[in-house]
């Protein structure tokens, strides 16, 4: 049986059938499933709570399920139910069978109007969020999943945060996430606010998707920091001028002059319709 290697026998609570495994993370693995009283397919995702506990993490644990629970949305993998048992925590969720955005990635660059669709809907997503006080903080390519249709989905909401754990001066304040899609005030450790370091991004994300290599790069980390802090990056030629002028907003170094959600949406880039035909070619 595919789980195993976690002690998991192959029903679990009488409930869930599991299959092979889908994916993994830093503390889980998540498998395919089926319900057995309704033959819904699903996916699980199986968290080792001893690691979680180990590494201090049991918060955003408890954290992750309160916010799945908060935001349903259509660009949202959706949390259908919890169980837990002594050693592990089961999250029952909407199965995406499309595999992580990043795979696509892997293949080459994408088409600008593809990547439009994509970014389009993750915005929809971070604003939906965002409304809720709900931000991310581990926004990248393998948290982006893609549907038999093409829809995408945000998952992996374990780095996110709530605007009620702000500090009294109004920002957050734990440095998180994946070096190269952090915002510069994150690695600043001055606070941040949550929404624009996520717009950040989803500006490195729109980067990815447009050039097939990430904007900031440096085998030394400190100096990927330091193009970071900077904002010094370079938009290859294949890049629309609509494209370049929307990815400058994105990925400005000061989060006060950087673009708000609002603004995005209004600009010309953004606002080009995209034929659903062009995602299957
Ligand atoms: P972690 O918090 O450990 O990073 P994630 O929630 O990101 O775990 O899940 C790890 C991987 O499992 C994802 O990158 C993805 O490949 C796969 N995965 C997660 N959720 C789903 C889902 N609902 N449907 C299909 N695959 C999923
Ligand atoms: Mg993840």
């Amino acid at each position: 049986m595919a789980a195993k290697d976690d002690g998991i026998n192959g029903v679990l609570h009488g409930k869930y059938e599991l299959g092979r495994q889908l994916g993994h993370g830093t503390f889980a693995k998540v498998y395919h499933a089926r319900n057995l009283q309704t033959g819904r397919n699903v996916a699980m995702k199986v968290v080792a709570k001893e690691k979680v506990i180990k590494a201090g993490m049991m918060e955003h644990l408890k954290r992750e399920i309160s916010v799945m629970k908060m935001v349903n949305h259509p660009n949202i993998v959706e949390l259908h139910e919890v169980m837990a048992s002594k050693s592990k925590v089961y999250f029952v969720m909407e199965l995406v069978r499309g595999g992580e955005l990043f795979s696509k990635i892997e293949k080459g660059k994408l088409r600008e109007d593809v990547a439009r669709s994509y970014f389009q809907q993750l915005i929809s997503a971070v604003d939906f969020c965002h409304s809720r006080g709900v931000y991310h903080r581990d926004l990248k390519p393998e948290n982006l999943l893609l549907d038999d249709e093409g829809n995408l989905k945000v998952t992996d909401f374990g780095l996110s945060a709530f605007s009620d754990h702000l500090r009294h001066d109004g920002l957050l304040h734990t440095t998180c996430g994946t070096p190269a899609y952090v915002a510069p005030e994150v690695i600043g450790k001055k606070g941040y606010d949550g929404a624009k370091a996520d717009i950040w991004s989803c500006g490195v994300i729109l980067y990815v998707l447009l050039a097939g290599f990430l904007p900031f790069q440096d085998e030394n980390v400190v100096a990927m920091y330091r193009k970071i802090y900077r904002g010094d990056f370079r938009c290859p030629p294949w890049f629309s001028s609509d494209a370049r002028r929307l990815i400058t907003k994105l990925l400005d170094p000061n989060p006060d002059c950087r673009i708000t959600i609002s603004k995005i949406i209004e600009s010309s880039w953004f606002k080009k319709q995209t034929p659903k035909s062009f995602m299957f070619e």
